[in-house]
């Protein structure tokens, strides 16, 4: 049987660019009472802080270990499953689950070895769409509509509790891997992003459009896929290719 706490250690919560420290001291609340303890802040405002400290109320150690980091992808290294949480849908449609759902998928995740990321956004603007775009689903928690958006560490408690309520219920016995190769990580996944970009501009595949809408759509395909190392090492040398003959017939 997979041990409770293994499982907590694999799922990270991630905090980008929050404004309140406040909040950020809450949600280490929030998560150290449901059994887990790992928190990544992406450009936090302020922090260290005394006001998050204060909010802990004795959750201090998951605040002095929370790693910051200046971008998302950092916050997300290690890990092959990024849920975002977010009150609304943005540009880029994600298959959009329940916080019970995502819960399901984040233990089935967890329990086969893999690393885990819950990522909420700022206070005010939520999740940006770039943001989201390193998702592979956008969970919603079923809030009325005309008043949708509960505060960051509310919103972090719920999802914990989801969790917490999961991994309660039935521990998963030792499932079997459905990958024979380790899923591919964030970073991993960003350096493919930028082979990709790199290739399209050199095939001249824009014909001087905007790249941004293709790049989310592509990225959103990716995502869906969760390709394993093998596979990325695959697309990595059709894109080598790709630039091979680019070179070459520009040198004609
Ligand atoms: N106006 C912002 C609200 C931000 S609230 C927006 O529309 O996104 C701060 C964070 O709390 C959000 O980025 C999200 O991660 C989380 N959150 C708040 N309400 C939520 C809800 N109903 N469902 C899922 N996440 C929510």
């Amino acid at each position: 049987m997979t041990d409770l706490h293994d499982l907590a250690t694999r799922i990270r919560y991630v905090l980008v660019r929050t404004s309140h420290p406040g909040n950020i001291g809450s949600a280490a609340r929030a998560i150290r009472t449901m059994g887990f303890e790992r928190m990544e802040l992406v450009a936090p405002a302020r922090f260290p802080d005394r006001e998050a400290n204060a909010l802990a109320a004795g959750a201090d150690e998951v605040l002095a270990n929370a790693g910051i980091h200046a971008e998302l992808v950092d916050g997300l290294a290690g890990s092959s499953l990024a849920l975002g949480l977010s009150a609304r849908r943005r540009g880029v449609t994600l298959p959009e689950i329940s916080p019970r759902e995502a819960a399901q998928q984040a233990l089935a995740a967890a329990a086969r070895g893999e690393q885990v990321a819950l990522v909420f956004g700022n206070e005010r603007t939520g999740l940006e769409n770039d943001e989201l775009a390193r998702c592979h689903a956008m969970v919603r928690i079923p809030s009325v509509d005309d008043f949708s958006s509960l505060n960051l560490s509310q919103a972090v408690q719920v999802m914990a509790y989801e969790l917490r309520v999961a991994m309660l219920g039935e521990a998963p016995a030792a499932v079997p891997p459905v990958h024979d190769e380790p899923p591919a990580d964030a970073a991993q996944m960003e350096q493919f992003y930028r082979h990709l970009a790199q290739t399209l501009d050199e095939i001249e595949f824009h014909k001087g459009r905007e790249p941004t809408t293709i790049m989310l759509r592509l990225r959103k395909l990716f995502q869906r896929a969760q390709p394993d190392e093998r596979e990325l090492r695959v697309l990595h040398g059709i894109l080598a290719d790709a630039q091979r003959m680019a070179g070459l017939a520009k040198n004609k």
